[in-house]
């Protein structure tokens, strides 16, 4: 049986306040683009949207996990986390600081608060 497959890319890119506020961020992504278009073509794929969304790193206390560098949350910063804020809960962990040190739930001790297990 014929299938349409449908594969969803995720990438990130820090972005600083004027390149936010420029046509910069419009320019890199249209040539990402154009890139995308080609290099998927090249595989069998055909392109077919992208979306970004942003999010503020002090808004919403984002840091990258000091022990394997995941994007995260610190719950003891931000004790609602992203829930009903973006759509890609998947992409940023929860994380906390223990013992000084800001670490994801993947590096959590096990047992802690905002640790996975
Ligand atoms: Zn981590």
């Amino acid at each position: 049986m014929k299938k349409l497959a449908i594969t969803k890319i995720l990438c990130t890119s820090e972005v600083s306040q004027a390149e936010f506020e420029s046509d910069v961020l419009d320019d890199r992504y249209e040539a990402l683009r154009e890139d995308l278009v080609a290099l998927l073509d090249k595989h069998g794929f055909e392109y077919q949207s992208a979306e970004t969304s942003f999010l503020g790193f002090s808004k919403y206390s984002l840091v990258r996990c000091q022990q394997c560098g995941n994007y995260m949350t610190d719950r003891h910063e931000n004790p609602a986390g992203l829930e009903g804020v973006s759509e890609h809960e998947e992409l940023v962990y929860q994380g906390a600081t223990h013992e000084g040190n800001q670490l994801c739930e993947m590096c959590l001790p096990e047992g802690h608060r905002w640790a996975l297990a």
